[in-house]
């Protein structure tokens, strides 16, 4: 059965086409058929498009803004030309999309009906810059593809088994009522992780105290217990937590107060110093992407080795944090870029868990190792990288749903 992803970002349109069969379930994850990106930041009313398909790739310039219009060019590309792996649209048996807000609505993935389509427009003020792109996304859907089902998979489904005392803050309670509360967010990949690891560990989910830290641009940690998220560094949006690429993370709200008053920052500026100018980049003056820092780094720059330092104490508080909410620690899961691939964040975080007993097998870490355990044998803490799949997490949820719901398939 072939299923179409759609993640949508705020300047982007990423795509990919699963072909899924019990036999590709639930453990191996194959390559996508075709895949495809959109990139509306090259130039203002320009999109680049680019296909990847039968082991080759392509560009096509999409010369119009139309967002609408180019998912309908970027879908043409799956039937036509030399990219087609389909005959016809219509062999597409349901199409997932990725949602970055799903409020305190959503606990699991759902069909897309009026009413989901409704709730995912009530909360674009929560998600300015992704829920009005899932929606287009859905309307490019209905008008290429007909009534072909349509799922939502949301980011915060994941983390809203949080109980009150870690999802509320304490504010005045009126304002938790409006929905001022901890959402969390990259929950996919947290839930995607979390089940992974227990394969590769072979035990059942549910016996497991994990952390899983997705760290990427956007970072954020996890804590899973029983299966099910007991608390997240992300919040309200996601700019809580972790210090990040280019976003501050937590930061004493008094700042932006303290901004307002005395330096009369709007909050389209607070918003930008904040989400865009802070983290890493901010700190370094250099860049957002953490390579870059790295490197800084090692040549002896003061200001880049100042900002790995705080990225590190940061991520250890936070993991600190979650660690005291599991009441213990049987696994920590590394993922996304920088939890994937940087051997030295991973080695310095895991430093001053060391009175836990959690020991990295040094050579392991170093190689960065995907989907395996990267510590020590007698290391009191499982330690794993698991390359995060999250397209590949939304067509197993497109499955899932069909299975429960056959009448959906025809
Ligand atoms: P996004 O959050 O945008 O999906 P990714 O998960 O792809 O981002 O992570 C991107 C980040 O991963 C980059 O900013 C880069 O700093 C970091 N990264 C990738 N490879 C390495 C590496 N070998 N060492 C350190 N950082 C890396």
């Amino acid at each position: 059965m072939k299923i179409l992803v759609l993640n949508a970002g705020s300047s982007s349109q990423k795509s990919c086409l699963y072909d899924l069969s019990p036999e590709s379930l639930p453990s191996a994850v194959p390559e996508p058929l075709w895949e495809a990106f959109i990139d509306w930041t090259v130039e203002a009313g320009h999109g680049i498009l680019t296909v990847e398909a039968k082991g080759q790739k392509r560009r096509f310039d999409l010369d119009s803004g139309d967002r609408i219009g180019g998912v309908a060019r970027m879908l043409n590309t799956l039937v036509e030309g030399d990219s087609a792996v389909l005959g016809a649209l219509k062999e597409i048996t349901a199409v997932g999309h990725r949602v970055v807000h799903g409020g305190a609505e959503y606990t699991q993935s759902v069909w897309i009906t009026p009413e989901v389509k409704a709730t995912i427009a009530r909360l674009i003020p929560l998600a300015p810059n992704h829920n009005p792109a899932h929606l287009e996304g859905m309307d490019a859907i209905e008008q290429a593809l007909g009534a072909v089902p349509q799922f939502a998979v949301f980011d915060t489904a994941f983390h809203q088994t949080i109980p009150p005392a870690a999802a509320y803050y304490p504010l005045p309670w009126a304002l938790t009522e409006k929905g001022v509360r901890r959402y969390g967010f990259h929950g996919t990949s947290h839930r995607y992780c979390a089940q992974q690891a227990a394969r590769i560990l072979g035990q059942p989910l549910e016996n497991l105290k994990l952390v899983t830290c997705h760290i990427g641009n956007g970072a954020s940690l996890a804590a899973v217990a029983d299966g099910q998220c007991l608390d997240t560094t992300m919040g309200f949006t996601p700019l809580e937590g972790l210090m990040m690429g280019a976003r501050s993370g937590s930061i004493d709200p008094a700042i932006l107060i303290y901004l307002m008053r005395e330096e009369g920052y709007s909050a389209d500026q607070l918003n930008d110093l904040l989400n865009k100018q802070s983290g890493l980049l901010g700190v370094s003056g250099l860049s957002a992407d953490l390579r870059t820092v790295l490197e800084a780094e090692a040549a002896g720059d003061p200001r880049a080795t100042l900002a790995v330092n705080m990225y590190v104490h940061r991520f250890r508080s936070f993991l600190g944090q979650m660690i005291a909410t599991l009441g213990g620690l049987d696994t920590l899961v590394f993922t996304a870029g920088v939890g994937e691939n940087s051997a030295l964040i991973r080695e310095r975080v895991c430093q001053n868990f060391a009175f836990l007993g959690l020991t990295l097998d040094e050579e392991k870490n170093r190689r960065s190792p995907r989907n395996q355990l990267i510590s020590a044998p007698e290391s009191s803490v499982k330690v794993l990288i698991i390359h995060t799949e999250e397209d590949w997490a939304i067509a197993t949820e497109g499955w899932e749903l069909l299975q429960s719901q056959p009448g959906r398939e025809s």
